[in-house]
């Protein structure tokens, strides 16, 4: 058996097409969609992160505002600036790339956006509101990863879901919105005594752990759905993922590749939230 590949760049432009027009239509209504992304040092990876979303949004006829800090700023300077986006009618989403240097409480830095800007659904009150299926700003990744169940018709009602990871950004939301869709969810992690016990009984399998091909072939059950969100730089400058491609594609009956899967719908998803904010500030002042 040999898996189909679910294609993260045909569905991205597809979403991404339908979210230029909504931003065009607002644009229209004297109200442009516009995401502030805060950067903060030089990290190499984040610079290539931010640089992606910003020119997404170009491309998506969003507004970008980038603020660049040096890696030493002060905690109080960047606090100042989001207080300023908070209030600023003309910005609808706020994101701040992680990892912030040290002298960050990044924990703080979050809880400063405003809840109602904040598109990457990191926020404890968004996170809250998800875990008790109320609406919410959907954390990208994640929220990504459920678009390319519903593209798929992948039914997830009473299935057998495993989650490899437990972090706030991509495990646990994840974890959440399967569980919201009605699938049986267990979440692994580095902990966790039996991994293979598990991760062969799952019907959907989402690794999100930041090993480069760490899930083989013999770990997942035949016809599984498996989804790889992780992106792992190789020796050779290469990427790949949390997943043996070519192995567990022997195996399952639908899978992701790196890159190519996941990693374009996390921007699409980005890009969605900024123009639902955008559009909820157009209704509230009657446009
Ligand atoms: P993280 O380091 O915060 O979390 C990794 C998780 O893996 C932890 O919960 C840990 O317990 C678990 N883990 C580690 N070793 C394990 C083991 N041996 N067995 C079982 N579980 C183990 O990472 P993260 O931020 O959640 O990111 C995970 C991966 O996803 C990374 O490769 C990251 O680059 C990638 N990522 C991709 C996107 C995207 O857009 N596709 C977005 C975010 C993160």
């Amino acid at each position: 058996m040999t898996a189909r590949i679910i294609d993260g760049n045909a569905l991205s432009a597809r979403v991404r097409g339908e979210i230029a027009e909504r931003a065009t239509a607002l644009t229209a209504r004297g109200v442009q969609p516009c995401l502030a992304v805060i950067l903060v040092g030089e990290n190499p990876a984040s610079a290539v992160y931010v640089r992606n979303k910003v020119s997404a949004c170009e491309k998506a006829g969003i507004r970008s505002l980038r603020l660049d800090y040096p890696a030493d700023v002060s905690p109080e300077v960047v606090m100042a600036r989001l207080a300023e986006l908070n209030a600023d009618p003309s910005v609808h989403g706020i994101l701040v790339q992680l990892p912030l240097p040290k002298q960050f409480d990044e924990a703080a830095v979050l809880e400063a956006i405003s809840v109602t800007k904040d598109v990457d659904g990191f926020h404890a009150e968004n996170v809250g509101r998800l875990s008790q299926n109320q609406e919410a700003f959907l954390p990208c990744t994640p929220h990504g990863v459920m678009k390319m169940f519903e593209a798929e018709g992948v039914d997830l009602a009473g299935v057998e879901a495993v989650v490899i990871g437990r972090s706030n950004i991509v495990g646990k939301p994840m974890a959440m919105l399967l569980t919201n869709a009605g699938a049986t969810v267990t979440v692994c992690h580095s902990k966790t005594r039996d991994l293979n016990f598990h991760t062969r009984r799952a019907d959907i399998l989402v690794a999100a752990i930041g090993k480069p091909r760490f899930v083989t072939g013999d770990m997942v059950k035949p016809g599984a759905t498996v989804i790889d969100v992780g992106i792992n730089r190789l020796p050779d400058g290469k990427l790949c993922g949390d997943v043996d491609f070519e192995s567990a594609k022997t195996v399952a009956g639908l899978i992701t590749p790196v890159p190519g899967g996941v990693g374009p719908m996390t921007i699409t998803m980005l890009l969605e939230n900024t123009v639902i904010s955008a559009d909820r500030a157009a209704r509230a002042a009657g446009k």
